[in-house]
């Protein structure tokens, strides 16, 4: 069985700075990747609000640089999902898929957000083939042609923006006529000329045959009516869900919508088991608010390790 001091689940900005912070108080520090090294924002193409860098850069960037800093400060990765943490075991007994089994003797949860999706059987259908949840992935594909967005934060006008690059029109369908997204945003997206908005629309089908997709239905949710718009993709960004599944039933408690419960700081329910980032936020989803979460996260576990008998920073 292998052994880390400070075990992290997650290398996005949470998991990242919790692991420079844990190794640099002198502590083995293990972070495991799960499905999407680099998390989330490695799909942003260009990151204009980090602070520290007088231009923007792409997602990849900073997360790689965030990577090699870890590696450079001592920090363990490994490429395993997580899918039970043994919380009354002492140390953890951290289990990943495959059955490979690390005890740790504390645990910093930063394993963020998934996509949420339509919820339609054609979406399923199409996925990689007309339905991404990526322009920064898969517009490029996508060049000359018609595509639509659903959704209506900061990430759906993002990738609209985004896609205006390659594509010759994209449709931002949107249940609500108002925005979640920042006003610039959105007055962006109402200056280009490349976009049409599609407000009060709910995707009702997304159509087309072995080539890939062709075409949407759009209901109206005011008069229900139906219109059918020719398009070869489908960008759906309605929104995210914490990656908690593997807390379900351990005494680490979860909101309602499945995110950890944390103190003011960083504490879950279970002591020596803490969480930052996406996956303990409702409502700031943002890479430096995930950072200084993970920063907060792995000070209060260095605290904890050196307060516990026996638990005296490692030499
Ligand atoms: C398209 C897009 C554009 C964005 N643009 C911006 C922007 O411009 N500015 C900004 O500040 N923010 C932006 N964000 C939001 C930002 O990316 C997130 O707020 C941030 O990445 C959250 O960091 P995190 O470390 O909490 O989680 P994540 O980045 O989601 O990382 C989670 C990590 O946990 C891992 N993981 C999950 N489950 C497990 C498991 N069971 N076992 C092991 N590992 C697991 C994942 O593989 C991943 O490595 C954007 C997001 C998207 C999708």
């Amino acid at each position: 069985m292998s052994e880390a001091d400070i075990l992290i689940v997650g290398s996005g900005p949470a998991g990242c700075t919790a692991a420079i912070y844990a190794v640099r108080a002198g502590f083995k520090t293990l972070v495991l990747n799960g499905e999407a090294h680099g998390g989330q924002l490695v799909r942003t193409h260009e990151l204009e609000n980090f602070p520290g860098f007088i231009l923007p850069l792409s997602g990849y960037e900073v997360m790689e640089a965030m990577h090699k800093q870890c590696a450079r400060l001592g920090v363990q990765f490994a490429a395993e999902t997580v899918v039970k943490i043994e919380e009354h075991a002492k140390p953890f007994v951290v289990h990943c898929e495959g059955g490979r089994q690390i005890t740790a003797r504390a645990v910093i949860v930063a394993s963020g957000s998934a996509q949420m999706w339509l919820g339609l059987e054609s979406e399923k259908q199409f996925f990689g083939r007309g339905v991404s949840t990526c322009a920064t992935c898969d517009g490029f594909f996508y060049r000359g042609k018609t595509v639509c967005v659903v959704g209506g934060g900061n990430k759906a006008f993002e990738e609209a923006l985004f896609l205006t690059k390659f594509c010759d029109k994209v449709y931002i369908v949107h249940r609500r006529d108002a925005f979640r997204a920042d006003k610039a945003e959105v007055d962006k997206a109402r200056a280009n000329p490349k976009i049409e908005f599609m407000i009060n629309s709910v995707v009702h089908a997304i159509n087309g045959d072995d080539k890939g997709v062709s075409s949407i239905t759009v209901r109206d949710i005011n008069d229900k009516s139906l219109r059918e718009i020719a398009l070869s993709g489908v960008f759906v960004s309605i929104g995210t869900t914490p990656q908690t599944d593997f807390l379900k039933g351990s005494s680490v408690k979860l909101t309602a919508r499945g995110h950890v419960l944390v103190d003011a700081k960083n504490h879950t329910a279970v002591p020596g088991i803490f969480a930052a980032g996406d996956c303990a936020d409702e409502y700031h989803n943002q890479a430096v608010i995930a950072a200084g979460a993970g920063a907060k996260a792995a000070i209060e576990a260095v605290k904890y390790l050196n307060e516990r008998p026996g638990g005296a920073k490692q030499p």
